[in-house]
């Protein structure tokens, strides 16, 4: 299939120069961006870049799609009871139907909001992987594991536990396998150090090079984690990874709030690479603020993740992306300490590397897989645009996800002027609703 974007006003290629272009079209044929240039003809379906912009899609490196059932269902309550008397209690009725009915749910608001690709972890991830693949996104999928069972004080492994979490991990790999779509992979998702044994983890480990596959975990959310760490084991939880043999460039830890500057240098020098999720940290009242400046200076691959609809309450990246910038400038007393470009190149370029996916992604640039989105300028919020530097001010401060027009995966159409083609909104919604009863908390 030949997609043509004419004549768009602007192109923001993030590519090595950040070039912007204004007034061209781009070309796209067999999945990959053939052509950029001015007057260009040909597609099977053309749609007009006139007052849009032409970008990179938006890439979320943490979530748990699943959870948009449970979007406004447990609010302003102190993260213990949050999750123990609400969250838990409901996760614990979860099938593999109901996750497939809730990541039908978040892909479609991804659709919606210009996400292309997405790093999941959650129960039942073979029928997560199932909605990604339904609904032709990008997606790197792995099923949660713990097996720290009761008091969290102490890690010991309950080990028919961990079996169990550890045979759903073999099933969803082998059924994320069967899909045999190159663009939906298994990933390996230990929770959290304070969840998981030192046998799980290193399970985990094996598993990944196995597969040749990343990592995902939860990491430094909270205080309580570092205390629990430097009480027991008498050094950071990044330390005691560190010592396990854990943290390689394969492990994309979300969160990193809590961390002293020598972490930062520790998870630099393994390669570990961060998804920053400022929207869930502030809404859980986590109370540190991620050291995203040492983690860039230092030369940590950061990208940015919206977790999931239970703590942010959207997938909207374009909301993380503002959050991001703010709540660096407002906890450094410094409006200068990030520029919107770098907030930019996380949601695009700097993630794409995190996901091995840098020469494949993130940037439009011919020869590159179209994963695109244009977003419509003409809205009041988003103008005037006085240049360049003003367009990605706007987009990165200005912009909503509900601005996105049109967005392509592998050069397949999701979206075309705002109408999802993938998938049914009204049908999904009615399985979102059909799913609350099936958990017992429809209304
Ligand atoms: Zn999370």
């Amino acid at each position: 299939m030949e997609v043509l974007l004419e004549n768009c006003d602007w192109v923001l290629t993030q590519d090595e120069n950040r070039r912007v272009l204004r007034k061209t079209s781009v070309l796209v044929k067999d999945g990959l961006i053939e052509a950029i240039g001015r007057g260009l003809k040909g597609g099977d379906l053309v749609v007009s870049g006139e007052g849009k912009v032409l970008m990179p899609g938006l890439i979320n490196t943490h979530t748990h799609l699943s959870m948009t059932l449970l979007r406004g269902y447990a609010e302003d309550l102190p993260l213990d009871e949050w999750l123990r008397e609400r969250i838990w209690p409901v996760e614990r009725k979860l099938t593999g139907r109901l996750c497939y009915i809730g990541a039908l749910l978040g892909c479609l608001e991804m659709i919606r909001t210009g996400t292309t690709c997405v790093v999941d972890m959650y129960y039942h991830a073979g029928e997560v992987a199932r909605a990604v693949h339904e609904s032709c996104l990008r997606g790197f999928i792995g099923q949660g594991m713990i097996d720290v069972a009761g008091s969290d004080e102490v890690r010991i492994s309950n080990e028919p536990l961990r079996k169990d979490f550890l045979n759903a991990t073999y099933k969803a790999v082998e059924s994320i396998r069967g899909l045999r779509d190159p663009k939906v992979k298994p990933i390996i998702a230990p929770h959290a150090p304070y969840t998981c044994s030192d046998e799980l983890l290193a399970e985990a480990i094996l598993l990944a090079e196995r597969l040749d596959t990343l990592v995902h975990i939860h990491l430094a959310e909270t205080r309580r984690e570092q205390a629990l760490f430097q009480k027991t084991y008498g050094c950071t939880v990044v330390e005691y990874l560190d010592k396990l043999g854990f943290l390689t460039p394969r492990v994309l830890a979300a969160h990193c709030v809590w961390l002293t500057k020598h972490d930062v240098r520790v998870l630099a020098e393994r390669g570990v690479s961060v998804s920053h999720c400022p929207v869930s940290n502030m809404k859980l009242g986590v109370g540190g603020v991620a050291p995203i400046p040492e983690m860039l200076e230092f030369g940590v691959a950061v990208s940015l993740g919206t977790d999931g609809a239970a703590s942010n309450n959207t997938l909207d990246m374009f909301e993380t992306m503002k959050f991001a910038a703010l709540l660096q400038k407002h906890s450094r007393w410094d409006p200068a300490v990030f520029k919107a470009q770098q907030i930019l190149d996380m949601a695009t370029v700097s993630a794409a590397e995190a996901l091995g996916l840098q020469g494949r992604v993130g940037c439009v640039k011919e020869g590159l897989e179209a994963d695109l989105i244009l977003v419509d300028l003409k809205t009041p919020s988003l103008q005037p645009i006085h240049g360049p530097e003003s367009l990605v001010a706007n987009l990165i401060y200005s912009a909503k996800g509900l601005n996105v027009d049109t967005v392509l995966v592998q050069g397949k159409p999701l979206m075309v002027e705002k109408t999802v083609e993938t998938l049914d909104p009204e049908a999904v919604y009615s399985l979102a609703e059909e799913g609350l009863e099936e958990l017992g908390i429809k209304a």
